[in-house]
Formats: structure tokens, C-alpha cells, sequence
């Protein structure tokens, strides 16, 4: 399995439908993401961006069109070579009932503790460390987390898997104002050199973002720079 230094993404007519649907999800969506651009993905609930988003994971594939990771079909990848292409910050995130330390091993098996410590104080989540260390117990039977920890516990996750391609979906949602800062000062830094898909509902910090594409009903209804719409 080669593992891709850079990721460019091309959509051709993409239409899918979940399984027992009438409905498309997604109808005909086409793009083209050069390595390294920014895109903020917007439309109103329920309109497909978190579809789009799985499709490039592989969740699903689409009945109609065509996706292309670095001009190959992603189904011509195998499921470990894509795990490597790819961070996701998923909308909602997975918490195991397992140590903290084993909660972020899965996004880098072989991260030694001192790693973990680093992205911890990286992501603001150091006090997760007071009570046990990285052996502290999460989820069932142990600490629950907020929403903003949840948020940068795959983050956090995401630094480690230090993939060439990111997919964040509302990666701020349901957080304060100081805590959505922080949030995106962090990913600022994360995102460098690296090509990112954003579902967001903000529209404040748009005009860093390289393409804007708004999508209703499963299709692409606005699609340019900040300058352009
Ligand atoms: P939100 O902003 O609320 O997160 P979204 O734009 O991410 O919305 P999606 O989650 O992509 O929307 O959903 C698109 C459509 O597909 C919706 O009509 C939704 O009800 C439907 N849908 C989503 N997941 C499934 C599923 N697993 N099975 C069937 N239908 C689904
Ligand atoms: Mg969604």
C-alpha cells in the first residue's frame, strides 16, 4: 500500500442514494480539489454534506459517477491505504470505554506516550491527564466528555494520523465563543499544507477558505471563491 504525500480529489456527477431511500442524497455533485485547497462545504440540515463526506471515506459508494483520489477511482484503493489518506473529524465523535491512551493509539498505533502527551497539551486536553494519566478510563464506566473535548479529542486524533487529506465535519458545533476560537486557531495550524474539506456553518472565516461550495437537496447550487459569491 502506498500511502499519498498529497491528495487532490475529483468529483464527476456523483448521485446517491441510501439503501430503501426513494430519494437521492446526493444528485449529481461534480468537483475538482487540487492537493492542498481549503474547501467549506454549507447548506441548511439534511441537504447531503455529511454524505458527501462518508462517500469519500468509502462509508458508501455512489450508484451513479465517479470518485478520484489523485486521478485513481477510490475503489480501486484498498481500506488501509485510504485510512492512511484520510483524518476524519466525524459530526458525531466516537468515544470507546477504553483508557485514554487507547482512545488515541487508534489513530496511530505505534505514538509513544510522550506523543500522546504532546497532542494533548497541543489540543488543550491536558487535564484529562490529572486523575490516572494516559491511563485514565473514558466512556462507559468512566469520565464522560463535553462536547468542545469530544471535539478535540478527534482533533487530536486527527494530529496524530497527520494525514495528507482532512475531512472535518462541523468541527465547532455546539461550542462557545472562546472554546470555538481556540478550536480554530488550532485547526489553522493543522490544516497547513494539507487539502481539507469543512462542513460549516460559519460563515465568519470564509474568505480563508479556497472554494465555497453550497449545497441544497443534494446538489451543488453556489460554487466559488469568497470573492466570487
Ligand atoms: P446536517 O447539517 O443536519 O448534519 P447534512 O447536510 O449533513 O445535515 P446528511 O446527514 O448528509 O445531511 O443527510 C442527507 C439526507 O440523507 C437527509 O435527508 C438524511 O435524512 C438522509 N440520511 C442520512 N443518513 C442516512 C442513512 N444512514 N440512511 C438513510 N437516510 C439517511
Ligand atoms: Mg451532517
Amino acid at each position: 500500500t502506498t500511502v499519498p504525500s498529497q491528495v487532490s480529489l475529483t468529483l464527476k456527477q456523483v448521485s446517491f442514494r441510501y439503501p430503501q431511500q426513494p430519494q437521492w442524497a446526493l444528485d449529481g455533485i461534480s468537483a475538482q480539489i487540487t492537493a492542498g485547497e481549503h474547501v467549506a462545504i454549507l447548506g441548511r440540515t439534511g441537504c447531503g454534506k455529511s454524505t458527501l463526506l462518508q462517500l469519500l471515506t468509502r462509508a458508501w459508494d455512489p450508484q451513479h459517477g465517479e470518485i478520484l483520489l489523485n486521478n485513481r477511482p477510490v475503489s480501486e484503493f484498498d481500506e488501509a491505504s485510504l485510512r492512511q489518506a484520510m483524518s476524519v473529524v466525524p459530526q458525531r465523535v466516537h468515544l470507546f470505554s477504553a483508557t485514554l491512551r487507547d482512545n488515541l493509539l487508534l489513530a496511530k498505533p505505534d505514538a509513544t506516550d510522550a506523543d500522546l502527551t504532546v497532542v494533548l497539551q497541543r489540543t488543550g486536553l491536558d487535564k484529562l491527564l490529572e486523575d490516572s494519566g494516559l491511563n485514565s478510563w473514558l466512556g462507559e464506566g468512566g469520565r464522560q466528555l463535553s462536547g468542545g473535548e469530544l471535539r478535540r479529542l478527534a482533533i487530536a486524533r486527527a494530529l496524530l494520523h497527520d494525514a495528507p487529506l482532512m475531512l472535518l465535519d462541523e468541527p465547532t458545533e455546539g461550542l462557545d465563543a472562546t472554546t470555538e476560537r481556540q478550536i480554530l486557531d488550532l485547526l489553522t495550524v493543522v490544516m497547513q499544507e494539507k487539502t481539507v474539506l469543512m462542513v460549516t456553518h460559519r460563515l465568519r472565516g470564509l474568505a480563508r477558505f479556497d472554494q465555497i461550495i453550497v449545497m441544497d437537496n443534494g446538489q451543488i447550487i453556489e460554487h466559488g471563491s469568497h470573492a466570487d459569491l
